[in-house]
């Protein structure tokens, strides 16, 4: 479903260019979960948004092929790319705060998004989102329907995020470290609920985190970062059984 290739991203002009991902390339099929992981400033992030087309025009240079559905994004103008994303590719961020706004309550949002990109009535989008939150296992949707973001917990907030993400149906979902803002079981919840949700809709997922073990948990191949590179790429089982880059091996080693 989607395949970059050669991938290189630089911020910064002339004299002062400093590459950030040097020459990245991989596929996903779909129905497939592929687990991108690597340190703080790997480059795992400005990949996810290299291929939702998010980096900033005048500061940053991409390169190489991003083909989704055999189309190249990075042919594509900002306006194309605004209809790919939420319709076809969704992102979820570390912390849900920073997509979420906080004047308007988590039900408005999602149902905005709805009618956004659907062709649903108001009150067709409303029951939608009831039934989203249904969906991704949020207590008593309808009073949660009227809550503002601040007034939920953290994990709830990443559900509302999961929900709205979905609601369009993408067909690849990118979770950049979607987890690492909550605590070890609502980790495991949210975790829990991207591989169903995965498992039901059979998109494909894109997920980042500097764990490896949780990346293990859910994806079926892994892509392991360093220095803008991608130093090792294969099925979790080999990831595990025959590491071979040193950073990998020291990734392992230092599991508890
Ligand atoms: P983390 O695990 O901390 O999220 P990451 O692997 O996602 O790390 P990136 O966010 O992809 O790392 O950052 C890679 C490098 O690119 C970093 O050195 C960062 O400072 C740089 N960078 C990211 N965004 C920009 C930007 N908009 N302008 C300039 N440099 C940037
Ligand atoms: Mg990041």
């Amino acid at each position: 479903i989607i395949e970059v290739s050669n991938l290189h991203v630089s911020f910064g002009k002339r004299k002062n260019i400093t590459p950030v991902v040097k020459g990245v390339s991989f596929t996903i099929n779909e129905n497939e979960i592929l687990g991108i992981v690597g340190e703080s400033g790997s480059g795992k992030s400005v990949t996810s948004m290299a291929i939702m087309g998010l980096l900033p025009k005048k500061t940053s240079k991409v390169e190489g092929e991003i083909l989704f559905d055999d189309s190249d994004l990075l042919s594509k103008s900002e306006k194309e790319l605004r209809k790919y994303r939420g319709n076809e590719i969704a992102m979820i961020f570390q912390e849900p705060m920073s997509a979420l706004n906080p004047s308007l309550t988590c039900g408005y949002q999602v149902t905005e998004m709805l009618l956004h990109h659907t062709n649903l009535s108001i009150s067709e989008a409303k029951k939608e989102t009831l039934a989203l939150f249904e969906k991704v296992k949020l207590p008593r949707p309808r009073e949660l329907y009227g809550k503002y973001p601040h007034q939920i917990s953290g994990g709830q907030m990443q559900r509302v995020m999961i929900a709205m993400a979905i609601s369009c149906k993408p067909k690849l979902l990118i979770a950049d470290e979607p987890t690492t803002a909550l605590d070890v079981t609502v980790q495991k919840e949210i975790l829990q609920l991207l591989k169903e949700i995965q498992r039901e809709t059979k998109m494909s997922l894109i997920f980042i985190s500097h764990d490896l073990s949780l990346v293990s948990e859910i994806a079926d191949n892994v892509v392991v970062m360093y220095q803008g590179e991608i130093v090792e790429q294969g099925s979790v089982y080999q990831i595990f059984k025959l590491p071979k880059h040193e950073y990998t091996k020291a990734l392992l080693a230092s599991r508890p």
